[in-house]
């Protein structure tokens, strides 16, 4: 039987992969979540809404028929010359003519710059083919560019200069030094001229995905600036820059895939993947929605090929547990910028450039094609719309600066991002004529992932970015075969010699993954092919001279110039007039290892401080802890009111497993009752207005992956004890949604900036949004609670409502309780003070009552609910300290609040609480007089000398202490009392497995 490969994701790295594995023999199933094939490379079809220049409508999914006429470009697509995975697969790839896609590559012989108020120039993009057109290349280049573009003979040496060291460079510097620089600190081009800043620092850069000189690595940026030069110069290759000779989908992924599934790919759209389930060893399937069913896929192997920022979320804790390197996508994630195409439709053609165009002043960062003169193979006749000629195609790269209209593109209306486009590509192409017409505007078309952002009013909101190579992230960046040996990644961000996001980087990663799985099934036929990047032969001893310095610890060699300037002569004639320039740059060549020694400087400076570690500066403390049940002395009625052992009531003879037992891994469990759940929850949600100021905030909070612990415990208690996993739903979605409501609350009294990993909802809409958000949450959890009457009847929901009216007040009356200790700095408060806020505030909702209303949805005639009660505050008060500790220890990436938040607040935890007991008298003053301030009033280096204090007087260690004995006794409990007597089952495991959980978590 083959091997099944579930492919995730089916973008340029998807199909790529299916490919490799489909002629290989393997099943492979690509999931997909859109409607169309390709991902960011897509083609979108469009229809005429007959309004003219208002624009075209995008057909999507919901729309019956679609009127198929020019269709629009997620972004135009251009293939440099050094391009070969991708270009491989094309030639591999039959298309509809009876030829290969790569046949419909077109090489562009011009590259286009315009400027405003200034002529466009073009320069060659081809390598010259008559000895006349060699003698004017130079020229064209740097000599006829100079007067038009300003460039002095100092910036042009300067720059060679830098370029000569990136070509002389070996690899080990490159990712050592010039990953971790900036193209534009690397090329000088701060102090320079404007000219140099616009042409060889952002201009470049530019043209390279979205890319932005400043934050862009000069690795990265001058990597690709030498394999665009040596295709530029290598009569062997041709072109350096290919487009297609027609829309995108139509002369290659349409072809594309109607090969892949000729050959047995199931490609399947609509396909949204929402969990990845791992066993903490491999991936054991992943839960996907498909319109409005849930459904689990399983393979053998699984090849993520999505996009970073959609990865990153679904990378949880099992993965992590089995990789925990998994965890750099993460912080990987939030290097995306936004680029995204725009086209216009005219009524005449108006072929700018025979290549693609850099409008360099535009204030958004414009590169277009002009694209009909490139479609041979379809012209827009064909299309229907008949009165169409031309197309410009345009990318639009900066989304975050002021355009002519004072406004960033993300604060604009599409209409007004439409508008203002189309008037900077006027002011950069009309510059002593009128080419571009506000008459031949035909329509336009602008990406539909763009659209009004319902959360952030007045901003736009892009489904889509792109991942941007920002300095010193290489390190970051996952190889394509992880830790899980039936996991490989595969999309633009992988490790990749292309190192840039493109659908050749997307190809390769494609190609390693699908290697990793070959090793993986010890495949016995041939791996993908990979090629390296072009590193020309004549700079070898340069590089090896480099690598060998490099290991000395010394900096790139200077000296070399002269010999360079030899050496590259020699390599080719045409550079003969590069000798001037060469011989112009050494005194810059030394500024720039200045610089990098700088750079490496002021790193290891900042690596050898020594850092605050609160676990070091403890010193020796006394670590006994206190006994549970002396610490519980008064807080709890005795354990005699309660029954210790003895028989549990049961719904049936057996506990009813549902129709599915689930995972049995704790996390996975946990994230199985959550996702079992979500229908339920975010069903629950109205859908009517208003979305913007309360239910889309709503929703939006909810679904952020908060773990789920309380409804888990419910649906899990209630399946335990034989009840009905669908009874639980309603209450258990109750539960979670008061849990959101008192989060979104307690956030604003206590002026919290960050929760589950983002900006709090009051920072981000305001206080009054935000608490009337509150609010809505409130009432539809009471709304979620009388549901319950459906399934489990009248009796049983006025229990239900009972327990719930008395977890209200409980945990109302422990939130007042600590508001008023801080209000008025009460600094008598104990440890068995703490004990009962955290009976009030934490144990009644988060562990009790979830487990009582468990028990009732198994069955309403349970008399002995009390029987939770010691477990649940055992576990409170463990998971509670465990939390304190937290937020003085744990790592703010994976504990998604803010680190020392409780000291800013000047909470009343157990930690402050035994400091205030034990600290000496000093200290104590100290901590009075801090404590009487309002957050505001407090500085940064106080918050750490509270923390340093805390650290002193042995508290935190004390308290963690404290937090395993709680955890011991609660263990103690859950099998003498709360579930005496439950037969085995999963989920009454899982429920034994939260007391450990609680305690070694670390978010
Ligand atoms: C405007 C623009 C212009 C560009 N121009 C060029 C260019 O000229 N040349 C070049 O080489 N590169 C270009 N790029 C970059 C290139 O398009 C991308 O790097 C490449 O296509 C990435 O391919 P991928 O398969 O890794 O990711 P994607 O193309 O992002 O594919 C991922 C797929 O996963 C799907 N997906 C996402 N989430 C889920 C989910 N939860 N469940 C199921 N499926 C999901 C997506 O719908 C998508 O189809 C451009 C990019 C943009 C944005």
């Amino acid at each position: 039987m083959p091997t099944r490969v579930i492919v995730l994701g089916g973008g340029v790295a998807g199909m790529s992969a299916a490919h490799e594995l489909i002629e290989r023999g393997f099943e492979v199933v690509v999931l997909e979540w859109r409607d169309i094939a390709g991902g960011k490379a897509r083609s979108i079809p469009v229809i005429d809404d007959g309004t003219g220049t208002s624009g075209h409508e995008r057909a999507d999914t919901g729309t019956k028929s679609i009127q198929h006429r020019l269709p629009g470009e997620h972004g135009f697509r251009f293939f440099p010359g050094f391009y070969k995975h991708v270009i491989d697969t094309m030639r591999r790839t039959p298309s509809f003519d009876g030829r290969q896609a790569s046949d419909h590559l077109m090489p562009t012989t011009r590259v286009g710059f315009t400027q405003y108020g200034k002529p466009t120039f073009l320069i060659p993009s081809i390598f010259p083919q008559k000895p006349a057109d060699a003698g004017t290349l130079l020229r064209d280049i740097l000599l006829t560019f100079s007067p038009v573009i300003d460039l002095t003979p100092d910036d042009l040496a300067l720059f060679g200069a830098r370029f000569w060291q990136i070509l002389t460079s070996c690899e080990e510097r490159r990712i050592g030094e010039y990953e971790r620089v900036g193209w534009w600190d690397f090329i000088g081009a701060e102090g320079r001229s404007a000219a140099y800043q616009k042409f060889l620092a952002a201009g470049f850069t530019r043209s390279l995905v979205a890319a932005k000189a400043r934050k862009a690595s000069a690795r990265t940026v001058g990597d690709m600036f030498e394999q665009m030069m040596f295709t530029f110069l290598n009569p062997t290759e041709g072109a350096t820059d290919r487009l297609l000779d027609g829309p995108t989908n139509f002369v290659w992924i349409d072809p594309w895939l109607s090969y892949l599934e000729s050959k047995g790919v199931r490609y399947l759209r609509d396909m949204k993947i929402e969990q990845i389930f791992c066993d903490k060893v491999r991936i054991t399937g992943v839960g996907v929605r498909h319109g409005k069913r849930r459904t689990v896929f399983y393979g053998d192997h699984y090849v993520a090929a999505l996009p970073l920022e959609r990865i990153a979320p679904l990378v949880n804790h099992q993965m992590l547990y089995a990789d925990p390197k998994l965890a750099d996508l993460r912080v990987l994630a939030p290097n995306v910028e936004w680029m995204n195409g725009l086209q216009f439709y005219l009524r005449r053609d108006l072929p700018i450039a025979h290549g693609h165009v850099i409008h360099i002043d535009t204030e958004w960062a414009l590169t277009s094609v002009s694209q009909v003169q490139f479609w041979r193979s379809m012209p827009p006749a064909d299309f229907g719309d008949s009165d169409v000629r031309g197309v410009i195609s345009v990318d639009v790269s900066d989304w975050d600066d002021p355009g002519s209209n004072g406004r960033p593109a993300m604060q604009c209306t599409r209409e007004e991002v439409m508008r203002e486009v189309w008037k900077q590509l006027k002011r950069s192409i009309n510059f002593d004529r009128e080419l571009l017409r506000d008459e031949d505007l035909h329509s336009w078309f602008l990406d539909p992932d763009i659209h009004a952002s319902r959360a952030y009013p007045r901003f736009l909101h892009n489904a889509e970015p792109l991942l941007v190579n920002l300095i010193d992230t290489w390190k970051l960046r996952p190889d394509a075969t992880t830790a899980i040996p039936n996991l490989f990644l595969a999309s633009d961000y992988v490790r990749t010699h292309t190192d840039l996001a493109t659908m050749e980087g997307a190809n390769e990663a494609a190609r390693r993954a699908v290697n990793g799985l070959l090793d993986a099934v010890k495949f016995t036929g041939p791996r993908c092919e990979v090629w390296p990047l072009q590193a020309p032969e004549v700079l070898a001893p340069w590089r090896l001279h480099d690598a060998a310095r490099y290991r000395a610890e010394l900096p790139w060699d200077d000296s070399l110039m002269q010999v360079a300037a030899q050496a590259i002569r020699g390599a080719s004639p045409l550079l003969e007039q590069a000798r001037p320039l060469l011989e112009k740059a050494t005194p810059f060549v030394n500024l720039a290892a200045e610089v990098l020694e700088a750079t490496d400087m002021a790193a290891s400076a900042v690596s050898d401080r020594p850092g605050f570690d609160p676990r070091i500066a403890l010193g020796s403390v006394d670590l006994s802890g206190p006994e549970p049940e002396q610490m519980m002395a008064g807080v709890l009625p005795r354990a005699g009111a309660m029954p210790l052992s003895g028989a549990v009531p049961l719904a049936g003879e057996a506990p009813f497993a549902g129709e599915a037992v689930g995972p049995t891994g704790f996390l996975e469990r946990l994230s199985w009752y959550r996702y079992m759940l979500t229908d339920t929850l975010v069903g629950g949600i109205p859908t009517r207005e208003p979305q913007r100021y309360l239910y889309g905030l709503v929703k939006d909070f909810v679904v952020r992956s908060g773990k789920g612990l309380r409804p888990a415990l419910c649906i899990a208690t209630a399946r335990a004890l034989g009840g009905r996993t669908e009874d639980a739903f309603p209450v258990a979605a109750g539960i979670e949604m008061l849990h959101n409501a008192f989060l979104v609350h307690d956030d604003i009294e206590d002026g919290s900036d960050s929760r589950r990993g983002a900006v709090t909802m009051h920072r981000r809409v305001g206080i009054p949004i935000a608490v009337n958000t509150g609010d809505a949450m409130n009432a539809l959890a009471m709304r979620f609670f009388r549901k319950s009457v459906e399934p489990l009847g009248p009796a049983a929901a006025l229990r239900i409502l009972d327990e719930v009216d008395h977890m209200l007040l409980q945990s109302l009356e422990g939130q007042a309780t600590e508001l008023g200790w801080v209000r008025d700095n009460d600094l008598t408060v104990g440890t068995d003070d703490y004990l009962r806020l955290v009976l009030k505030k934490t144990a009644w909702y988060s562990f009790i009552h979830p487990m009582r209303i468990g028990a009732l949805v198994a069955n309403a005639d349970d008399q002995n609910l009390d029987r939770f009660d010691r477990f649940g505050f055992l576990l409170g008060v463990a998971f509670q300290i465990t939390d304190d500790v937290l937020n003085l220890v744990g790592d703010v990436g994976r504990y998604g609040k803010e680190i020392d938040g409780d000291l800013w607040e000047g909470k009343r935890t157990i930690v402050l609480a035994h400091a205030l007991g034990h600290a000496d008298q000093a200290d104590r003053a100290w901590m009075a007089s801090f404590l009487a301030r309002p957050r505001e009033r407090r500085l940064p280096r106080e918050v750490l000398r509270l923390h340093q204090i805390l650290a002193r007087s042995g508290s935190i260690d004390w308290a963690q202490q404290s937090a395993a004995t709680f955890a011991e006794a609660a263990a103690r409990e859950f099998q003498g009392c709360a579930f005496a007597g439950v037969p085995e089952s999963p989920d009454l495991n899982w429920l034994r497995g939260c007391v450990d959980f609680l305690v070694q978590r670390d978010a």
